[in-house]
């Protein structure tokens, strides 16, 4: 059998539509293949830099997203489908279930399609702008159990309503809220600007690392939370708190880093862009009973220059920016800032290797680096990066094995435990030359 045959096999045996849906890049490779393929990337990339710890990976890498969307359409035959866009295209693929995808929201997400007849409510075709149900969407918290349903709809009539929202919470007990999103844009974005909260609060809860968080709709949540309380907790390791600190959280979402963060902090001044996300983060603040955190929604890249036009400091800056990276605005403001420790997460390496190079070259040493499998099975990963001062650099790393404390032995393995261990304990160079 050739190998492109046997890859085609594994990808189908994975799941019956991976090549129509493109979701799964990694799904010809077994978990420890990926972990390694993401493992040589982060190396690839930053190893450059700093020795790469092992990457964190799933125990059981499958159903983690925590959020499932699911777009609406009809067959030619009038079947109505729910599921994925093929890959570059706009195409529904149908599928009832995903590997990566929560199974209970799954199961909502059928169940609706199968009541969509007898309450008559029609896909929306994008096309012609026609129909009724565009998107689904749903979230659910991992600790807390609960469900959102978000049912995205082409107009703000829904005639059936109650009946609807009754027959839906009998089949799922487990739904704690569900929103109808108005979208009437001709827009490939899933959500509308208008809400109308038909059951229950219109949020959920959930925890991570011990603070309780307020998810709404709109706002940006990590997808796997069994992920995300590792890496949040590298996160914070890496910066070492002592509780004298100001801190920044800077692209904060919902507030989660800093609000974990402030725990441990003397304050937290965070920022984020998207408005939603800033409500949520004050709310999280309340409800976590933090008082050391301050949320101001702003550009992250603006709001850091007039931190640093007023002569503001700070002794850390936590930075977990989107895809694209942060910019030069705001990364020449940090420098200035001065912080002692920068902890950088990101989700793509390659505008993270671009962006530790200024900080490099503009006076920070990268000390640790830290990849994560968010997203497994994808070609996705996350990495945590600690970078601090080097005119601080008194001390060069080394990692010092006690048995070794023989001068000679020492020093002939000297060069390559320097190289290969940077980002263990701290060694003074006085010491070293003892
Ligand atoms: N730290 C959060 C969110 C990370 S995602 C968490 O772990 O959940 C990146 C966040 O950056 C998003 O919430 C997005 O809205 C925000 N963002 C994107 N561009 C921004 C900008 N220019 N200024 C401030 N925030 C921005």
């Amino acid at each position: 059998m050739s190998k492109k045959n046997t890859t085609a096999q594994k990808k189908a045996e994975f799941c019956p539509v991976a090549k129509k849906c493109g979701g799964c890049q990694l799904q010809n490779l077994t978990y420890p293949e990926q972990l390694s393929y993401k493992q040589s990337k982060v190396i690839r990339l930053l190893g450059k830099f700093c020795h790469v710890n092992e990457i964190i990976g799933m125990e059981n890498p499958y159903n983690y997203r925590n959020k499932v969307q699911a777009a609406f359409g009809m067959t030619r035959g009038g079947k109505i489908i729910s599921g994925v866009y093929q890959s570059k295209s706009h195409r529904i693929v149908c599928i009832d279930e995903c590997r990566l995808e929560d199974k209970k929201a799954d199961e909502i997400i059928v169940t609706i399609r199968s009541m969509m007849k007898h309450y008559r409510m029609i896909p929306y075709n994008e096309d012609t702008g026609v129909g009724f149900l565009r998107h689904v969407l749903v979230k659910r918290g991992f600790t807390s159990g609960q469900v959102m349903v978000v049912l995205v709809t082409g107009t703000p009539m829904f005639p059936g309503k109650n009946a609807f929202v009754k027959e839906l919470l009998k089949k799922h007990p487990e739904i704690t809220t569900i929103i109808q999103n108005i979208n009437r844009e001709h827009t490939s974005l899933v959500l509308g600007n208008t809400e109308k909260v038909l059951y229950g609060k219109g949020t959920i809860e959930d925890t991570l690392c011990g603070c309780v968080f307020r998810i709404s709709a709109k706002s940006f949540y990590q997808i796997n939370p069994i992920q995300t309380e590792k890496l949040y907790s590298k996160a914070i390791e890496f910066a070492e708190l002592t509780g004298n600190e100001t801190v920044i959280d800077a692209y904060c979402g919902i507030g989660t880093i800093g609000i974990i963060a402030a725990k441990a902090a003397k304050d937290v001044i965070a920022v984020e862009v998207n408005k939603d996300a800033v409500f949520d983060a004050k709310n999280n603040a309340k409800r976590n009973d933090t008082q050391n955190i301050k949320f101001y929604c702003d550009d992250a890249g603006k709001f850091m220059t007039k931190m640093a036009a007023n002569g503001e400091t700070a002794d850390v800056v936590f930075m977990d920016p989107p895809r694209a990276g942060s910019d030069e605005a705001f990364l020449s403001s940090v420098v200035t800032l001065n912080p002692k420790k920068i902890v950088y997460v990101s989700c793509n390496p390659e505008t993270q290797e671009r962006d530790l190079k200024y900080l490099i070259k503009n006076g920070y040493k990268v000390r640790k680096i830290q990849p994560v499998d968010m997203f497994p099975h994808t070609n996705h990963v996350e990495t945590v990066v600690l970078l601090s001062q080097r005119k601080a650099d008194t001390h060069i790393d080394i990692k010092l094995d006690l048995s070794e404390l023989d001068v000679t032995a020492a020093e002939t393995k000297a060069t390559y435990k320097v190289k290969k261990d940077t980002e263990c304990r701290s060694v003074p160079r006085k010491k070293k030359m003892q």
